[in-house]
């Protein structure tokens, strides 16, 4: 496994593979590896010859400059976890290198990005949309492979890749949790031991929504009101939305349909976490 910094060699690595015949498998990451990440390149190495991975905290996506600068950043230990996976090449570029000065093109979307971690998050999923798009083009990958557990980011790549036209598959892969339900994430480290036992209210809001939903309640105001509340009960939670709503455009629903999806943010302390669960299962 090699790790690159340049888009020279990163092209010139990824044309020799397909010039032997090789497929290429994509996991775009910022870093600071876990089992969520390595879940994606564990089916990258599956269904693909030659794996890519990208680390690289996107400056353009941090609407807040205090999340950017406490991001942790760990390149040998998540070359070394890399490596434990598989993987062929690392894409570790600079922000320079990404983006050189003097660039003006950005890739946006409407609808989608509007809403939920959109509204919360101005400019986060133009930042998104342009470096994914910058990957795409850099290593011109046959699969990519994106996490649930950024369910309105999927949403938003999948939308892109079918709007421009792009010869990629995105593949969209289940959230991985710690044992007792926390979803895994690279912020989980900001928590103190305290956070740490009430971050884990995402993740039981939305299997108390679930479990409404099992019982034979439709109504999401209701069940948007039980999930809050239940968030409210950990003095460290502070909610930035509670919603339900289809999984495609991500509409807030009246009444729960097949495949919606409740989506929750939340700041636990200083650090800010997103779930997501599929409350009904589609027919
Ligand atoms: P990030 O490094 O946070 O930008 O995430 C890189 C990719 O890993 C994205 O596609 C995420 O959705 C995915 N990912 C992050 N956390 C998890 C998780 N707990 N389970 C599955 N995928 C994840």
């Amino acid at each position: 496994m090699e790790t690159v910094r340049t888009i020279e060699e990163t092209r010139r690595e990824v044309r020799a593979a397909k010039a032997d015949g090789k497929s290429v498998g994509f996991v775009p990451t910022m870093g600071a590896l876990h089992e969520g990440h390595l879940s994606l390149m564990r089916a990258g190495r599956q269904e693909t010859d030659f794996l890519v991975i990208s680390v690289f905290v996107n400056p353009k996506q941090f609407n807040d400059p205090k999340d950017l600068k406490a991001y942790p950043r760990e390149l040998k230990a998540d070359a070394e976890k890399a490596n434990g996976v598989g993987v062929d090449l690392i894409f570790a570029p600079s922000d320079a290198e990404m983006y050189p000065k003097g660039a003006v093109t950005f890739v946006d979307q409407h609808r989608l990005t509007e809403r939920w971690e959109g509204a919360h998050r101005p400019g986060h999923f133009r930042g998104v949309l342009t470096v994914v798009a910058k990957l795409f083009n850099i290593i011109e990958p046959d699969i990519a492979y994106f996490g649930r557990k950024d369910f309105q980011q999927a949403a938003i790549i999948k939308t892109m890749a079918a709007d421009l036209n792009m010869s990629v598959e995105i593949k969209v892969l289940p959230t991985v949790r710690e044992p007792d339900g926390l979803a895994m994430s690279s912020r989980n480290v900001h928590l103190s031991e305290d956070e740490r036992k009430q971050a884990l209210c995402l993740f039981r809001a939305l299997s108390r929504g679930r479990e409404m939903v099992e019982a034979g309640e439709r109504d999401t105001g209701k069940i948007v009101t039980e999930m809050k509340q239940f968030i409210d009960g950990n003095p460290l939670a502070r909610i930035d939305y509670v919603a339900i709503a289809d999984p495609d455009r991500l509409e807030k629903r009246e009444q729960v349909e097949p495949g919606d999806v409740a989506l929750v943010a939340v700041r636990i302390g200083k650090t800010r976490l997103i779930d997501n669960m599929i409350l009904l299962k589609e027919r």
